[in-house]
């Protein structure tokens, strides 16, 4: 199995798959060749291919920012994003890439780094190629590999493994667990049998490679992030990058639902949650507004938590930050949460995908929408039976929604519609838990099989390639 730390990963934006998954990909490459002594002396050149999906949406998605910075060294979880930009900035303006302290290459973006829009590698449709070449042009070192959603990089190997039913063996960060559930089903019986919630499976599974203090800091500073990504989107106006020209919203919004704070919003909130407005749909102004601070922040390539992808990254915070600000939330409640989303973002991991590329937008905003419903339903109380229930509604009605970002951007739809996914999981919890009692007709382990079915049915111009939908039928400026 999974841990909920490769689900939940602190990264920078736009794109989990198109700038997290690369960056990751292009800084193992050129470590796996620094640590080569037959490849290390003899680098003078180095060439990265993008296939399928990351040519197609690449620029709008910054592939090539991230692919940059990663052959520079760096790694989402620990560069800040302006430190990215320069050592960007850097390389452009010298056309020579740092191999080592002391030690650069020449770096022709528009020779070494090649987009092929039209070709597409049989494994996935994210598809990288890495080659190292000597001074005399000798092919000293190349391999592929893939951006498969949500930050996950597979090698060739891993991927050929899967088609051939060779998962587990091949799998290198898969953990040894006392619950190892693959299925709802199996999740479901354990805690029935086991007498423990979802939250306790996921935390013991998380005991085998953590300490008890990892373990509690580590979904701390998941929750930090997320709630600094929310101050800094509502407290930050101006324009979004790129050609669409987009305003922020979520500075206006803010200073509407506080009238006036001048301060973000985790010190106004802790003064001002209990007394707001007397409209009673204002909660879910709130919540907006929470999705919207944060996709902004991923759309400008902000420090965001990959939940489980970039794109879908504010439904989560957006839910946590409703049952911390306007639920009393608490420490514990924090952690249930991140836990329980965690336990059913693994299910779609394991046995469909967070791509979009290959689910469009079902397997980012859906599964988003259904990992933050099961959270907020353990929150509220609910037994393993009513989380099951919200996971299941949460992306019953998101299946088939497909991805067709205007310019490539995550932009439009992506920054409104977590605003939409974040609503629908507040609600689905809420059917779940308050007028449910966990019995159910279609079961979440149906409904990920059928986003699985409905993912490779639909068509590739649905899929990260804005090659369809609102990519085509809107003016992009
Ligand atoms: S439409 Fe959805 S899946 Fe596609 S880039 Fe936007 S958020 Fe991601």
């Amino acid at each position: 199995m999974h841990s909920i730390f490769e689900l939940f990963k602190v990264g920078v934006g736009p794109s989990s798959s198109h700038t997290v998954g690369p960056m990751i990909a292009a800084q193992q490459f050129i470590n796996r060749c620094l640590a080569d002594s037959n490849v290390s002396p003899y680098i003078a050149r180095v060439q990265v291919k993008l296939y399928g999906s990351l040519a197609l949406t690449g620029i709008g998605h910054a592939t090539d920012t991230a692919i940059l910075a990663g052959l520079s060294g760096c790694l989402p979880a620990v560069s800040e994003p302006d430190e990215l930009q320069a050592v960007v900035q850097e390389l452009r303006s010298t056309q020579r890439l740092q191999l080592a302290k002391g030690r650069d290459i020449p770096f022709q973006e528009s020779r070494d780094l090649i987009w092929l829009r039209n070709e597409l590698l049989p494994q996935h449709p994210n598809g990288m190629e890495f080659s190292a070449w000597g001074s005399d042009g000798d092919l000293l070192y190349s391999e592929r590999s893939f951006s498969v959603g949500g930050g996950f990089v597979a090698t060739e190997d891993e991927l050929n493994a899967v088609a051939q039913g060779r998962l587990a063996e091949q799998a290198p960060t898969a953990l040894t667990v006392p619950y190892p559930f693959t299925t709802a089903l199996e999740l479901l019986e354990m805690a029935r049998s086991n007498h423990i919630t979802a939250e306790a499976i996921v935390h013991a599974n998380e005991r085998t490679h953590r300490s008890e203090d990892e373990i509690a800091h580590g979904v701390d500073r998941l929750w930090k992030v997320m709630q600094s990504c929310i101050d800094r989107g509502c407290t930050t106006a101006g324009v979004l990058p790129g050609a669409l020209r987009i305003a922020r919203r979520a500075p206006q919004i803010y200073q509407r639902l506080s009238r006036g704070a001048a301060v973000p919003p985790s010190e106004w909130l802790a003064q001002h949650a209990s007394d707001l407005s007397t409209d009673p749909l204002q909660h879910l102004d709130w919540i907006s507004l929470f999705a919207l601070a944060v996709n902004e922040e991923n759309a400008a390539g902000g420090r965001v938590v990959t939940a489980p992808t970039n794109g879908a990254a504010g439904v989560i915070p957006a839910v946590l930050a409703y049952y911390v600000y306007f639920m009393h939330g608490t420490s514990a409640g924090i952690q249930t949460f991140l836990k329980t989303a965690g336990a059913i973002g693994l299910l779609y991991k394991r046995n469909a995908s967070l791509s979009a590329a290959e689910m469009g937008c079902q397997g980012e905003v859906g599964v988003a929408c259904s990992m933050a419903a099961a959270g907020l339903a353990a929150c509220m109380g609910g037994h393993i039976e009513q989380i099951e229930n919200a996971a299941e509604i949460g992306m019953e009605h998101n299946l088939g929604l497909t991805c067709d970002p205007i310019a490539g951007l995550v932009q439009v739809p992506c920054i409104e519609r977590n605003t939409m996914g974040a609503t629908k999981a507040v609600n689905a919890a809420r059917l779940a838990v308050l007028y449910g009692d966990g019995k159910h007709f279609v079961s979440l382990d149906r409904v990920i099989e059928t986003m699985r079915q409905t993912g490779i049915d639909m068509q590739a111009k649905y899929k990260e390639t804005s090659l369809g939908g609102l990519a085509v039928n809107v003016v992009d400026c």
